[in-house]
């Protein structure tokens, strides 16, 4: 336990607090007394998805995490508009959120661990010089080579305090309104855009489903993946940090995967990194399995569930242990396709692979209803 608290970091303190009183007070002063247009709403959402989409695909996905590479017109976008998002420099940035995926709900060393309470990982780590949160560029000495990076670090300041006021007072004037632009775009925008990047800190480590790993706190959650661009798919997240989608299943609300894999296809973002489906499934699987166990040792049950238990993981051990070797075999044969020259080789190659890829997908598709069984199972022994 420390016995003296870490001193207050002036700054970010007045920052907040100044951004939050004007907000909390301006905002729905001048919106009582003069009104905002329509347009000045739009332009403050698309202000504020500009900046959050910057923090969730450039900050966090592409440099935090390198799961995919993108052209350097939309890392620019991404430096300006990460800039306005106030939440110091693509560097720093990614430092820390790297500390806290090696190091997560670590009190010492995860800069922002959720286990220290829901004001510390949210706001609080912030407001004091923590020595979890020094700076120590160490860990991304990758993203040292890229010039954008170390452009916008260099001039991070000026170009937080230009990408916060141009927009809003260049916006503001084009409809009509400075002062509303100011409030809205500025300020307004400011705030919320803080906050749904907080919460992730927070929130996603505290409410939600764990359907991928309890090894930590992480938690997949709707309600947060929407107001976050889809960053709420923290526990998948946690797990595969080197996927490009946060969101994995069709279904799941992730527009900064969307928006990857558009700029994928208009050329401007490559090497997309997925985590093969199988190996997501393993996840689920092993930790429905860890819950059935854990729900038996808890519950006075019938050893008939203990025998269950150990059926199930063991058809799923053969499965695993089955799909590993099929994927080395794909791997190889797709090697040797590509190292064929002559053209009866060449089809021939491409029927091997055809025919281990049918039976991948087959055993894949096995793997899922082994999930699917899994979870209906544990659901059974927890109703028990
Ligand atoms: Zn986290
Ligand atoms: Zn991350």
């Amino acid at each position: 336990m420390q016995s003296e608290k870490p001193p207050i970091m002036w700054l970010p303190v007045t920052v907040f607090l100044f951004t939050t009183i004007v907000t909390v007070i301006g905002v729905p002063w001048y919106g009582y007394a003069v009104g905002y247009s329509g347009a000045m709403w739009l332009a403050a959402i698309l202000v504020l998805g500009a900046n959050g989409m910057s923090i969730t695909a450039g900050y966090h996905r592409l440099w935090a995490h390198n799961s995919y590479r993108a052209h350097w017109s939309l890392r620019l976008l991404f430096a300006l508009f990460g800039a306005a998002a106030t939440q110091n420099s693509i560097l720093v940035w990614a430092s820390g959120h790297r500390r806290h995926h090696r190091h997560v709900d670590d009190n010492e060393r995860d800069p922002y661990s959720a286990k220290r309470g829901f004001f510390f990982s949210h706001i609080g780590w912030m407001l004091r010089a923590y020595p979890s949160g020094k700076v120590d560029f160490s860990n991304v000495k990758d993203l040292q080579r890229d010039p954008i990076v170390v452009w916008q670090h260099k001039h991070y300041v000026v170009l937080a305090i230009a990408m916060n006021f141009i927009p809003a007072l260049a916006l503001g004037w084009l409809l009509g309104d400075i002062v509303a632009g100011a409030l809205l775009i500025g300020f307004l925008r400011l705030v919320v855009s803080h906050h749904t990047t907080f919460f992730i800190n927070s929130l996603a480590h505290i409410w939600g489903r764990r359907p991928y790993t309890e090894a930590n706190t992480a938690r997949d959650n709707d309600v947060l993946a929407f107001f976050t661009y889809g960053e709420g798919y923290h526990n998948y997240h946690h797990l595969f940090q080197g996927d490009y989608r946060n969101g994995v299943k069709w279904w799941q609300y992730d527009p900064t995967k969307w928006l990857i894999f558009v700029a994928s296809k208009l050329g401007l973002a490559s090497k997309l990194k997925r985590t093969p489906a199988a190996k997501i499934n393993q996840a689920m699987i092993e930790t429905q399995l860890k819950r059935a166990e854990e729900t038996f040792k808890s519950k006075p049950l019938s050893l008939r569930f203990s025998d269950q238990i150990a059926l199930e993981s063991m058809r799923f051990q053969q499965q695993l242990q089955h799909w590993k070797e099929l994927r080395l075999s794909w791997v190889e044969a797709q090697k040797e396709l590509m190292e064929q020259r002559g053209e009866e080789l060449r089809s021939m190659a491409e029927t091997e692979l055809l025919v281990i890829s049918e039976k991948l997908a087959a055993l894949e598709f096995e793997i899922k209803q082994q999930r699917k069984r899994m979870i209906r199972f544990v659901n059974r022994l927890a109703a028990c």
